[in-house]
């Protein structure tokens, strides 16, 4: 590592700067972590589902009507050749005796089919409508979710936008503390940063290491108090910057 100076002003802005470095932490993973996230990826799979059950009852819905209508096509199909046999047996055109016979019995099968069609479309308009009453639900269900999901979104756009606005303040503090430490001290900053992740800098508080909360020795302290004020010190321990305050106990 090599050996880094600065001042004590310096050394003090980076307390600062890892409070900021900290906060914009804290300020990412709220974003990555936001319950909303989860909420919006469930509500999305219920859309999803509820969308292929709207898909299935519109299918069975128009299967069901074409079936319906053409059984209704021929119950009316019936019904008319039934209608036109009446008229030839009511208007006494047919007088050969074996000729009348097979005209009403003709009749009376179509009456028969005609009752058995009529079935069929009774039993086709009940399952019409418990399809329906299928899709009726699936819309239903597709409603709420979409207002489920424009509300959670609008909740999760709102605390982005809040968590922004701080990260937004938080940045521009840390540029401002920027401009007071020197190059090679950032740099060393960024390494302990990037290596051990967290605060990179803590205040020595009372033989105390504000990062790792370790108390240091007694050889250490010593060291540390042997140490010129530009002289940057770190605990060997955790690896941090320790910046020495009025609170240190120097
Ligand atoms: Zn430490």
């Amino acid at each position: 590592m090599p050996f880094v100076k600065a001042s004590p002003e310096a050394q003090l802005r980076l307390l600062e700067l890892a409070d900021r470095d900290t906060e914009l932490g804290r300020l990412d993973h709220r974003r990555r972590t936001l319950p909303e996230i989860a909420e919006l990826d469930q509500l999305n799979e219920r859309a999803a589902k509820v969308r292929d059950a709207m898909t299935i009852a519109d299918t069975n819905l128009s299967d069901l009507d074409r079936d319906l209508s053409r059984a209704e096509r021929d119950v009316e199909q019936v019904t008319d050749r039934i209608g036109r046999d009446n008229v030839r047996l009511n208007a006494g055109q047919v007088s050969n005796a074996r000729e009348l016979e097979s005209l009403q019995s003709e009749v009376t099968s179509l009456r028969k089919r005609q009752g058995d069609l009529e079935e069929v479309v009774l039993e086709l308009m009940e399952r019409r409508e418990a399809a329906q009453a299928l899709r009726d639900g699936a819309g239903a269900e597709a409603e709420s979710v979409g207002a489920d999901l424009a509300a959670v979104t609008a909740r999760r756009d709102a605390a982005l936008a809040e968590i922004d606005e701080q990260a937004a303040k938080a940045t521009a503090a840390r540029a401002a503390v920027l401009t007071d430490v020197p190059a090679d001290l950032l740099a060393l900053y960024d390494r302990i940063r990037a290596s051990a992740g967290g605060r990179a800098a803590a205040e020595l508080r009372r033989g105390q290491c504000g990062g790792c909360r370790e108390m240091l020795s007694t050889v250490e302290l010593n060291e540390v108090r042997a140490a010129a004020p530009d002289e940057v010190v770190r605990h060997e321990e955790c690896g941090r910057i320790l910046v020495r305050t009025a609170d240190s106990g120097m």
